[in-house]
């Protein structure tokens, strides 16, 4: 009998592995045997060995035959590189598109079998993007043994080809599946109709037939998603057991005084987010809770009522902002609620004279400041709090884990609360912020002003600028949005240094025009959005630099250039610049192409300007990663589980963590060992980062 292999062994003394390859492998991220266990193949394919003659159009098939012209041509999308392949029957063409290094990877003569998918160019047969792997030089057609008819294809490098990995692993697989034990009992396995995992993994690599490989697919998902959630559970348990926070209490009394500082009646979405964020406050549990909704539905309004009613208790609030701009543009408004009330505020930001800021600080340190209102100056070492009750910081994914904590660390255990608008659908905040209760304010104000949004082809691109230099005549303000800062030659975009120009003769003739993008120093950035908020310059010329939650009234156009190279949500956030006074907001998504996919993609946010369901259809088109930047928002690295797809399985996999950790809070039972083992193993030194939020 084999003898068991350990997963956590070194991957390099596998046979077939050694020091070369194992350097390769590390740079996949694959350094024990366990790891190369879990690289798994991103798709399978179902192919044929077929004769040239024999190929038919829809089929991925596999050919062998002897390379005979190379060529390649450098086209608007990069170079295609495309061959004549020859075998007994035939010939036909091979084509690469923008990859012109596969040019050097050919040469006349060469024997290759060849795998993809056949479509048809003129009167040949043409494989697209095939998979290639070189049999030999000037030998004859090689009758090599066929490769499997269902094979996986995994994450290659130019090093190391999926086909090579899949040899290596295809050596190893019986080795390295006697090392996987089970991590669930039989009859959690048949309750959720999961295939044992040592099966599954072996499915996934070594498939029979693609039924049996979904259901592997499936069961590797589900341990994914729950060890996720377990990862996600145990942060938020342990969030919950730290040092108490101060309980803040809300009488009547004090619900009136604060509701009399605004001018307006609360929503009915901001009441209920009031009302969730109360509960919390209310306990001496510290809050940890996220609160998104749109540009505009009043998120500050509802962190000012929590700021006062902590600051009823006797502490204090610090509220950070991810530039001065936003910070400066909360404080003048806490200001205006707060007027004539005895709560005192402050601003602290980065270029306080020294005496100023001295005399903040010490504010802070006695406790003589109620609210402080600050950018990343407030986590800086010698800001120290007297009573800090509660923490509010907004658009949160813009500071790193790092500054996060260190807010959190200026009181003993405040309260927690981040504003976001970023629409994250539900699915994605249990997975994204699973550590966080989230409060959604799904409506805005009444009497807000519409924005109407138009999608543009070339053909009226023409009509769009005489509209917006019709209103910034009338004295109203536009934003034009360009994806890039300059012109490049790779592409052929108009970019915003060189449109700044034009725009600037020939259609905003005579009136002021800014300039504003991320090459920019943050003191030229803040210049020229402060230039605009004021009315100096009547438009402003920009790259997606402009803040989220600036609010400029008289700002009522937006033109975004190349709107198809923008994610949904993406182009929603931009828009909710707009629209923000009385006046009408005109949204205009110029694109260069009159029809098409890409402009049918953009239709659904002329017909919506709900952020969820935007984000949702986001989500759906382009999946998380593209979504939300998987590395800015930490979401985690899923390899087979697909948080659409797998929506189902992830709210059972939500459950089964929930019902084991309460079962067993620190997985210490002998029953959830293998569990635990996973666990730490997957989610190494981040479990101790996941519980900030
Ligand atoms: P957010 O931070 O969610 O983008 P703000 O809190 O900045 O939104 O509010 C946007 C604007 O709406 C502000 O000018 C604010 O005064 C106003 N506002 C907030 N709540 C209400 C309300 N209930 N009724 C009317 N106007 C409101
Ligand atoms: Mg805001």
């Amino acid at each position: 009998m084999q003898q068991q292999q350990s997963l956590a062994d070194a991957v390099q003394y596998l046979p077939g592995v050694g020091p070369r390859r194992a350097q390769i492998l590390a740079k996949l991220g694959v350094a024990t045997v366990g790891d190369l266990l879990e690289y798994l193949p991103f798709r399978h394919e179902c192919h044929q060995q077929r004769s040239i003659e024999d190929l038919e159009e829809g089929l991925v098939a596999t050919v062998t035959g002897r390379i005979n012209r190379v060529s390649s041509q450098l086209g608007r999308r990069g170079a295609t590189v495309s061959a004549t392949l020859l075998d007994n029957t035939g010939t036909c063409r091979l084509s690469w598109f923008n990859a012109g290094w596969m040019r050097d990877r050919l040469a006349r003569g060469m024997v290759v079998r060849a795998t993809g998918k056949v479509t048809a160019y003129e009167d040949l047969a043409q494989l697209v993007n095939p998979r290639i792997e070189v049999l030999g030089e000037d030998a004859g057609p090689a009758d090599d043994s066929a490769p499997a008819e269902f094979e996986g294809v995994y994450p290659a490098t130019a090093e190391l080809s999926s086909r090579m990995i899949g040899r290596i692993i295809s050596a190893n697989l019986d080795r390295m599946l006697s090392g996987v034990q089970e991590c669930h009992a039989p009859e959690h396995l048949s309750k959720r109709k999961l295939a044992p995992r040592r099966w599954a993994l072996s499915v996934i690599h070594r498939p029979r037939k693609p039924d049996d490989v979904e259901a592997a697919r499936r069961r590797l998902a589900y341990d994914e998603l729950l060890l996720m959630q377990l990862a996600v559970t145990l942060a938020r348990l342990r969030h919950r057991e730290g040092p108490a926070a101060q309980a803040m209490r809300c009488r009547a009394a004090i619900d009136e005084r604060i509701r009399r500082r605004f001018p307006f009646k609360l929503t009915s979405g901001q009441d209920r987010a009031i009302a969730e964020i109360m509960a919390d406050l209310g306990t001496t549990r510290p809050m940890n809770r996220l609160l998104q909704g749109d540009v505009g539905c009043g998120k500050t309004v509802v962190a000012l009522y929590a700021a006062l009613a902590t600051v009823a208790n006797r502490c204090q609030v610090a509220l950070m902002a991810p530039t001065e701009l936003l910070a400066e543009q909360h404080y003048r408004s806490i200001t205006q609620y707060l007027k004539g009330s005895r709560v005192r505020h402050a601003l602290l930001v980065g270029g306080l004279r020294a005496a100023k800021r001295r005399e903040i600080l010490a504010g802070i340190a006695g406790g003589a400041l109620d609210i402080v209102v600050g950018t990343h100056a407030l986590i800086q070492k010698d800001v120290r709090f007297d009573r800090l009750g509660l923490v509010v910081v907004d658009e949160q994914h813009r500071f790193g884990v790092r500054q996060r904590a260190t807010i959190r660390s200026k009181g003993p255990a405040p309260h927690y609360l981040v504003m976001t608008a970023t629409p994250i659908p539900r699915t994605l905040a249990m997975t994204v912020f699973g550590d966080l209760d989230v409060t959604t304010i799904d409506e805005l104000p009444p009497g807000r002003s519409k924005i109407t949004t138009r999608v543009a082809g070339p053909r009226e691109h023409q009509s769009t600028w005489r509209f917006v230099l019709s209103r910034v005549a009338r004295g109203e303000q536009a934003f034009v949005v360009y994806p890039l800062i300059d012109e490049s030659d790779k592409m052929a975009f108009r970019a915003a240094t060189t449109e700044y120009r034009r725009l600037q003769e020939e259609v905003f003739t005579g009136h002021a025009v800014g300039l504003l993008h991320g090459r920019l120093s943050a003191e030229e950035r803040d210049a020229g959005m402060r230039d605009f908020v004021s009315g100096k310059t009547a438009a402003l010329v920009a790259t997606t630099v402009i803040e989220v939650g600036i609010d400029v009234p008289n700002a009522t156009c937006m033109v975004i250039e190349h709107a198809e190279r923008y994610g949904l949500s993406q182009l929603h956030q931009l828009r909710g610049r707009i629209g923000r006074g009385r006046l009408a907001g005109h949204c205009f998504l110029l694109t260069d192409s009159a029809g098409g996919e890409s402009n049918e993609r953009l239709r659904a946010l002329v017909e919506t300007t709900d952020g969820f369901r935007i984000a949702e259809e986001d989500l759906r088109l382009r999946g998380p990663g593209e979504m939300l930047g998987t590395r800015q928002h930490g979401l985690p690295d899923l390899r087979v589980a697909d948080l659409v797809r797998d929506a189902g399985l992830l709210r059972l996999a939500q459950q089964d963590a929930g019902e084991i950790v309460r079962a067993d809070p620190s997985l210490g039972d002998a029953r959830h060992g293998v569990l635990r083992g996973m666990l730490i193993s997957r989610y190494r030194g981040r479990l101790s980062l996941l519980n900030v939020g």
